[in-house]
């Protein structure tokens, strides 16, 4: 069996081939995940957006210029996430996210975040 087509160029391959790497992309702490918002270019903790919503759903917006950077819904088929407001979405290695949480420690979250910790 030929993994290439006949002009050389690699066959694709079908969505399990990454499921390793989509199981490690979304096996960590969400709100320590940093956000790019695609409409300012602001760079900040998803801990740190502001949040409006709830219980069916919730909507993120960027502190800094109020675009809504992620949205999720709870529908009886399944939990939605729209990323279509950022840009990037970055998971830290759990031992860059001790880094991260000291330096967090005494930051202010801005009006309408809601702290992680009691
Ligand atoms: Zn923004």
């Amino acid at each position: 069996m030929s993994t290439d087509h006949d002009d050389g160029s690699p066959l694709p391959l079908d969505g399990n081939a990454v499921g390793g790497f989509l199981r490690e992309l979304f096996a960590f702490e969400v709100t320590d995940a940093s956000v790019t918002c695609a409409g300012c270019g602001t760079v900040a903790f998803i801990a740190e957006t502001r949040v409006y919503g709830e219980p069916m759903g919730a909507i993120l917006r960027c502190a800094h210029c109020d675009v809504a950077v992620m949205r999720l819904v709870r529908t009886p088929a399944g939990l939605w996430l729209d990323l279509r407001g950022a840009r990037r979405l970055l998971a830290r290695p759990s031992h860059r996210r001790a880094q991260q949480t000291k330096k967090a420690k005494g930051r202010r979250l801005p009006a309408g975040a809601r702290s992680r910790t009691k």
